[in-house]
């Protein structure tokens, strides 16, 4: 066999687990259903928002930790600039001292830099039909010669459910379209700033400074219509647009009323909110996660060692047993067929 572990899904989570596989020796192939770099996933764009301060599970507060280190290791090894701390000194409001913004796309650039440089292979363009179970695993594509190895790792973003379906898994989980709007800043003297608004249940907002657009601040909606991922434009947005416009006019006096620019990206949600990282029940050799429901950047470095020992028999370093599958019942499956 050419590779012993086979990674399918080259957004962050994938590539974090190639990476951390092909340090440690693996053969390893890393399956993209696209051409690299695409944004038809979750992982596109240029920033994220990392921080260690936890409003989720107590359960992942040593992951975003561990996390928060190795994105400062992986930076120094891949030689990338990939995280911005550095805040206006006048803040009154940030409790998180270590947060900033992790830039998104060197991020993974970062992750298959040092993958590449450790031996390992990459193929893009190559849409995984099927997955069949074995002590030797097969995967077939649309394209071309089957893939053998000993090891699956799956992380397909927001494709998880209906991937995880050819090997007979169901989960309550869920694709959105999440609307990427950017403001012009109109007050010059608007600090760029971090910022998540939880105070309504129903309006979860967040913001970033201008990183990707200067004089242009991210203010996004933290939910979207629910979509079929191959169709995601399809899905109407005006009126999460008037939302976050009228969010805008209501808060936000120095940005313009109306987003210059708009894109958009997909969350995958689970009924908790928490993800999914854990083991085929009956074929032990395949390990997975998703569901990451829109928080999932920052801890990519976690789960992906996680994914990498595990693939290789080994038990994850930090207890990740609270985002076992089996927290779910067939009565949330039910309830989101
Ligand atoms: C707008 C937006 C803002 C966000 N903000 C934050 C934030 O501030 N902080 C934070 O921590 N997180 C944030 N997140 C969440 C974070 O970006 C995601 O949790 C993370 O990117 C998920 O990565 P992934 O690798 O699981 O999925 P993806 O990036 O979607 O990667 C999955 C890959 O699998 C491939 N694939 C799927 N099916 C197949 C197949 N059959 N064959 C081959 N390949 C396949 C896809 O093409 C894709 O490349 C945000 C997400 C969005 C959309």
């Amino acid at each position: 066999m050419e590779y012993e572990v086979a990674v399918i899904g080259a957004g962050v989570m994938g590539s974090s687990a190639a990476h951390y596989l092909a340090k440690e020796g693996r053969r390893t192939i890393l399956i993209d259903q696209f051409p690299l770099p695409h944004t038809r996933g979750s992982s596109g764009g240029h920033s994220r928002i990392t921080r260690q301060a936890n409003y989720g599970s107590p359960a992942l507060t040593p992951i975003m930790l561990d996390s928060n280190k190795e994105w400062h290791r992986i930076a120094e090894q891949a030689g990338i600039d990939l995280l911005r701390t550095s805040f206006p000194s006048n803040y009154k409001a940030v409790v998180d001292p270590s947060a900033g913004v992790l830039l998104a796309d060197k991020c993974i650039q970062a992750f298959r830099k040092l993958y590449v440089n450790s031996g390992g292979t990459v193929l893009d363009n190559w849409p995984v039909t099927s997955i069949i179970p074995g002590d030797i695993i097969e995967i077939k594509g649309v394209q071309g010669k089957d893939i053998k190895v000993k090891n699956v790792v799956i992380c397909p973003g927001p494709w998880f459910a209906p991937l995880l379906e050819t090997l007979g898994l169901k989960f309550p989980v869920w694709a959105e379209k999440i609307g990427v709007f950017y403001w012009k800043i109109v007050d010059a003297k608007t600090p760029g700033f971090t910022f998540i608004d939880t105070s309504d249940g129903n309006h979860h907002f967040y913001a970033l400074p201008d990183v990707e657009y200067p004089g242009y601040m991210k203010l996004c909606p933290h939910v979207g219509p629910m979509i079929n991922p191959n169709e995601r434009d399809k899905a109407d947005m005006s009126r999460l647009l008037q939302q976050a416009q009228k969010y805008v006019a209501n808060y936000f006096p120095c940005l313009e009323s109306k987003p210059s620019v708009m894109e958009s990206c997909m969350y995958t949600l689970t009924p908790d909110e928490a993800f999914i990282l854990d083991r085929h029940p009956e074929h032990k050799n395949i390990v997975f996660a998703g569901g990451f429901s829109g928080t999932g950047f920052k801890i990519a470095p976690s789960c992906g060692e996680a994914l990498a020992r595990m693939a290789m028999g080994l038990d994850p370093k930090l207890d990740f047993s609270s985002f076992n599958f089996s927290r779910f019942t067939q009565q949330h499956v039910r309830s989101r067929l």
